[in-house]
């Protein structure tokens, strides 16, 4: 019986996880808090330097454990799939520990945890499929060909929003191509993640080859990312921190991948089916809250349907029913941190002061004890040179912008620092498709919005930052290239002349 369950961490400090074992750390704790309830529910450790160095040396030990480093790539894939299958059986706990953690609603936890096991499927189906290649190199009696390697240690930087799916993202192609990983989650949200490292351990994963150091970013995620025995690191988070990141990572010659923040554009235009695209904008920045990194938070009208769209949007705005995050009919829950309640009220205060027009929402819900909740919020009128189009806000807070015709649609959803994702809504394939091109975002959705995939990769451009996540391309991340060349001739080369092909 898991004593990682919500019942039994209460009041609890939570475990570090280093070389296959649960610890307390030597460092020290500070408070848990539930956003349901703005109240502390357990005590996460902030690992100490020594411990860092540990995790490292534990994973470092394991990329030279025969028992990991020479599995064959299927028997790597079968721990996957034994793993996905612990996932499944126990989504409704981790689920739950998530949601504990970060108050978003339990549904879509539970689906969220759900599209883990189906990501460790996925990505266990490929480890014995990733091939090298043989190289025509113009030489005859020579033979070139690359075989690919694990990267060696990566350093996995977790967010809050969605700790266990953003970290499968790493986790899955990391671990199907031989690599071991140092984890650190959120000081905000850990709790799932020790959950998942013992299932790592039930699944017969060997020691070191996951380990989870948790505390705060400036000091713990600081230790990993300098590290000297961390070969890669997968932060996904805030751009600020990515730049400090980039920039540590930069100086040690370390390769790094940034998932960082957005302002997606979501555009609707005349020709819309306008039923599907409110429901899209709803969903695209109330969903989770606003809290993901492709929130559309700056939603871009024609002008002819402009006074319909945000009517539509102020009437389905009031219907969105704000609640405890665990209750089974709530759509919008809490946000997860206190700060982020007194950010989102000072965009709202800022907008307003620009001259943004205030048409839904714009307070907080009474009736709901201490929980960090905030209306679900629309200014109309945006101009996109306003803060609120501007900067990632990471909450329920939707700018409508109008547009006259796709060049200036187009102008001004590229008008931004981000370039993640983007949302078009029309009837005319040409149209759409001529965004598709002259978007800059690394996803573009046509008709739908916020439907990722494991299978699909996604990645932004700009200052949402570099890499890419899910599908083949995660392969590549996790992996090295290394180049092979072998002379059959038999016959000396000129010694003082390199080989170059004629
Ligand atoms: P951060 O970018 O600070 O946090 C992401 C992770 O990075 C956390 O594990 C954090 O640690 C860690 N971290 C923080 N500083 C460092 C550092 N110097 N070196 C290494 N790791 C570090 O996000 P916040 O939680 O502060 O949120 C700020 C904003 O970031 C949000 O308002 C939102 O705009 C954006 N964001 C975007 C996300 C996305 O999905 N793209 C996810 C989360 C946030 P810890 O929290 O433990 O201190």
């Amino acid at each position: 019986m898991t004593r990682f369950t919500v019942g039994g961490l209460v009041g609890q400090r939570l475990p570090i996880f280093i070389n296959g074992t649960f610890r307390d750390s030597a460092g020290t704790h500070f408070a848990g808090f539930d956003p349901a309830t703005g109240e502390e529910w357990c005590q996460v450790a902030d690992s100490t330097a020594a411990e860092v160095d540990e995790a490292v040396a534990a994973a470092r030990a394991a990329m030279q454990n025969p028992a990991w480093r020479d599995l064959s790539q299927s028997d790597r894939g079968l721990l996957l799939y034994r793993l996905a299958d612990l996932v499944a059986a126990n989504v409704e706990n981790l689920a739950r520990l998530e949601t504990k953690d970060n108050g978003k609603i339990l549904r879509e936890m539970r689906a969220l945890t759900q599209a883990v096991s189906v990501g460790l499927r996925y990505f266990a189906g490929m480890a014995d499929k990733i091939e090298g290649t043989t190289i025509p190199v113009n030489k005859p009696d020579m033979l070139n060909f690359t075989v690919r390697e694990p990267v060696g240690v990566i350093g996995a930087i977790v967010p809050w929003n969605s700790p266990l799916l953003l970290l499968n993202r790493c986790m899955a192609p990391a671990l199907a191509m031989g690599n071991a990983l140092v984890v650190k989650p959120s000081e905000h949200a850990s709790a799932a993640i020790l959950a998942l490292a013992e299932l790592v351990t039930e699944a017969g994963f060997p020691a070191g080859v996951f380990n989870v150091v948790t505390g705060r970013g400036a000091s713990v995620g600081d230790a990993i990312v300098r590290h000297p025995g961390v070969n890669k690191i997968d932060f996904t988070g805030g751009t600020s921190t990515g730049r400090l990141i980039a920039s540590a990572a930069g100086n040690a010659l370390k390769p790094a991948m940034l998932e960082l923040g957005g302002k997606s554009p979501h555009i609707v235009c005349e020709d819309a089916d306008l039923d599907r695209a409110v429901n899209g904008v709803i969903s695209g920045i109330f969903a989770a809250g606003g809290q993901t990194c492709v929130a559309g938070s700056r939603c871009f009208v024609h002008e002819s349907i402009y006074d319909e769209v945000i009517d539509r949007l102020v009437a389905r705005t009031a219907e969105v029913r704000i609640g405890a995050p665990d209750a089974e009919d709530t759509q919008l829950g809490p946000l997860a941190l206190w700060s982020q309640v007194e950010k989102v009220q000072g965009f709202i205060e800022g907008a307003r002061s620009e001259g943004a027009r205030l048409v839904a929402g714009g307070g907080r819900p009474g009736g709901l004890g201490n929980g960090w909740y905030v209306e679900p919020t629309v200014f109309a009128d945006v101009r996109n040179d306003m803060r609120l189009a501007r900067e990632e806000i990471f909450g329920p807070v939707l700018g409508v912008l109008k547009f006259r015709d796709d060049d200036e649609m187009i102008r001004l959803a590229n008008d931004t620092a981000y370039g993640l994702a983007s949302g078009i809504w029309t009837n005319d394939i040409n149209r759409a498709l001529r965004f598709m091109r002259r978007i800059e975002a690394g996803m573009v959705w046509i008709n739908t919005y916020r439907s990722p995939s494991v299978m699909s990769p996604s990645g932004g451009f700009k200052e949402s930052g570099y890499g890419k996540h899910n599908g083949f391309a995660a392969v590549e991340e996790f992996s090295r290239i290394k180049t092979v060349v072998i002379d059959y001739s038999g016959k000396s080369q000129d010694a003082f002349v390199m080989r170059v092909a004629k």
